[in-house]
């Protein structure tokens, strides 16, 4: 069977629901190893709470034990939360040239190194002309290591004036970049060991100065609870676009990761993995996830048992839809993926001749909320009528819809939908196991 189809099946064989015990006692594992990997305090407790509420009552998928199921939930909560909905969290946001990016964060968290390694990227892959500046007045060597990054990588640098304030520098950037044509300046600001109000308004100033398009907080990921004061103030006082963690090479479980999305919300966009100029990876949420939970074994394990049954119920379906078989429970089942996949390129739609159908349900304006109202009538349907919907007269009908605080009206609509479904189905069947196949399935 395709592996589309057998890919979005799966909400069918469940054994039982999993308890608030069953949840509990799993996650107090899944509260240790987030701990340990320098997940912050706070971060962890929200994150096990939201998971709770999540897990307790889903289903227990066929051959795995409720343990092992919850960590697969909380595997997927961890992927979702770091990888949040930014389409283009790969990518640096760079609008009208010169483009300013402003890299900013503690000292040692790797901005000079990062700056160098993004720059080198944006000449790289993104064939941009890139200019950068370093600000860091504060130690005689930076702008210097800067520049060697420079000439080492083939990037321009702004050349070093003695004396001049960072403003004044973020200044000649601007002016050097427009001048000499270049698509993006960046600036390399200095660092402290700890955040200071110096610090701030020293940033403060250059961001008013230079309007960046993109602030970049460089994080290192080996910092554990301090991460979440780190990326706060950051956030707070300068308003950062993106993340950057540094030091993933090392041991660290890279925790810092979940903290500073779930206390920025902004993107982690790329992660460093070395002191190499091309030791710079785009942030792969399901690497970090695996890291943090350090439990890949269960998560694989879970899911080769779902595959397992979605294969089976896609056969099994797949058989009934052959025999011309489309009962009330098998609209529902549709349904539900619809819902899942957030539109109607569910299993329906690739099954031959139904694709026009879909189309026609998403015209009729079919979204959440009526796939819902759907499944709550179907839900408030008896065993025999769903079975066999042929017994749905008027005052069956009035007594569903009712059920289901609906109007008879809507329940019509979807009656009707089931019997152009279930002709199709029958045409199906007619052609046979071999023109199904041929129809796209095979
Ligand atoms: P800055 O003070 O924030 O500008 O930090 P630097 O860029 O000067 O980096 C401080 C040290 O960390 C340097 O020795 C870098 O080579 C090193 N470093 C930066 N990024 C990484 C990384 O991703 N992995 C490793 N292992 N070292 C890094
Ligand atoms: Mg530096």
């Amino acid at each position: 069977l395709s592996d589309r189809l057998s890919g979005v099946l799966d909400k069918l064989t469940r054994q039982g629901a999993l308890s608030e015990e069953d949840v509990s006692t799993a996650l107090r594992e899944v509260r240790v190893a987030l701990l340990e990997a320098d997940v912050s305090l706070p971060v962890a407790r929200d994150f096990i709470k939201r998971v709770q509420e999540k897990a307790t009552g889903q289903a227990v998928t066929k051959s795995v034990t409720p343990g092992q199921q919850v960590i697969k939930i909380v595997h997927d909560e961890l992927v979702a939360t770091l990888a949040g909905d930014d389409e283009n969290a790969g990518e640096l946001r760079v609008d009208s040239p010169p483009a300013p990016i402003l890299m900013v964060g503690l000292q040692g968290s790797g901005k000079t190194t990062t700056t160098a390694k993004l720059a080198l990227r944006l000449t790289d892959r993104g064939k941009k002309r890139v200019l950068m500046a370093s600000l860091d007045t504060s130690r005689p060597a930076a702008m210097e290591q800067l520049a060697v990054l420079g000439t080492q990588i083939g990037v321009d640098t702004l050349p070093i004036v003695p004396g001049q304030s960072p403003v004044q520098i973020a200044k000649r950037a601007k002016q050097q970049a427009s001048l000499g044509g270049y698509d993006i300046y960046m600036l390399d600001t200095a660092g402290r060991l700890s955040i200071d109000d110096a610090l701030m308004a020293e940033v403060e100033a250059v961001r008013d100065e230079a309007k960046p398009h993109e602030t970049i907080l460089v994080v290192d990921g080996l910092t554990g609870q301090d991460a979440v004061n780190t990326a706060e103030n950051f956030d707070q006082r300068i308003g950062i676009t993106g993340v950057v963690l540094t030091r993933m090479d090392g041991d660290g479980r890279g925790g810092a990761a979940l903290s500073m999305r779930a206390v920025t919300g902004k993107p982690i966009k790329f992660v460093g993995l070395g002191e190499k100029m091309d030791a710079l990876e785009e942030f792969h949420p399901q690497r970090i996830a695996g890291r943090i939970l350090g439990m890949g074994d269960i998560v694989s394990l879970v899911e080769k048992a779902q595959e397992q049954i979605e294969a089976e119920q896609a056969e099994k379906m797949m058989k009934r839809f052959q025999k011309g078989q489309f009962n009330m429970n098998d609209l529902k089942n549709q349904l539900e993926q619809m819902m899942k996949m957030g539109g109607m390129q569910g299993v329906m739609g690739m099954l031959p001749g139904m694709g026009k159908m879909a189309k026609q349900m998403e015209g009729a304006g079919i979204d959440d909320k009526v796939l819902r109202r759907q499944i709550a009538l179907i839900n408030s349907m008896t065993k025999a009528e769903r079975r066999n919907p042929a017994l749905l007269q008027a005052s069956r009908k009035k007594r569903i819809a009712a059920g289901a605080g609906l109007e008879v009206q809507e329940l019509n609509r979807l009656i009707k939908m089931h019997r152009q479904m279930a002709d199709v189905m029958k045409k199906m069947g007619k052609m046979g196991k071999k023109g199904l196949m041929r129809g796209g399935l095979g």
